[in-house]
């Protein structure tokens, strides 16, 4: 059945059983990949809370868990955007870094964290996201755990707002009509 948040019309995209068994699935995955290793966990707030809780649940590993929060403002120089990790505190030098987003989409956000990250010499990073958008992404580096490749379209459920509201919703659902300028 369709929902309405601020007034815009979306539709069911990929229902909660489905989303449980994938985000089951990476974890298997993880826990194959990593076994006999421990992981850092970072989950970037405030999309991936929700994914983060479930794929950590799904994890037979020694963790840690750590959030982190990418503040973007714009500078008052002509290069835009200026982008700084908050809540990132501890030290990370030498530790498995699972990076958990809850969408990928044109890939900035991404490229900017491993660049980051990648500075505080981390052994490893990997990358989780339970949706990508490949029409969407310009860049070619590896996403490790991709749970659901989709079209780009707006989403919203599972974590993922539209403006403030619909993290709470247990499945995903896609904007019904295509001219929502964010
Ligand atoms: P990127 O830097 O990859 O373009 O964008 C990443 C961020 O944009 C995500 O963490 C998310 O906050 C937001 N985003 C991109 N696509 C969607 C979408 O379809 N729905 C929602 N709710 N947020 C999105």
């Amino acid at each position: 059945m369709s929902i309405r948040i601020h007034n815009q019309e979306f539709s069911p995209f990929l229902d909660e059983a489905k989303i449980l068994i994938e985000v089951k699935n990476l974890g298997q995955r993880i826990t194959k990949d990593f076994e006999g290793e421990e992981l850092l966990v970072i989950g970037v707030l405030n999309g991936a809370s929700i994914f983060m809780a479930d794929l950590c649940r799904a994890i037979d590993l020694p963790l840690s868990t750590s959030f982190i929060k990418v503040k973007s403002y714009v500078g008052t120089e002509s290069s835009g955007k200026i982008r700084s990790i908050l809540g990132l505190e501890e030290d990370i030098a030498g530790k498995n870094i699972l990076i958990v987003e809850d969408i990928v989409d044109t890939g900035i956000t991404m490229k900017y964290l491993i660049s980051e990250i990648s500075n505080l010499n981390p052994a490893k990073i990997s990358i989780a996201t339970l949706l990508f958008k490949p029409e969407a992404f310009q860049f070619n580096y590896a996403l490790d755990y991709v749970g659901f490749e989709i079209p780009n379209k707006f989403v919203v459920g599972y974590g993922l707002d539209y403006d403030g509201l619909g993290r709470n919703l247990p499945s995903i659902y896609q904007l019904s009509v295509s001219q929502l300028i964010i």
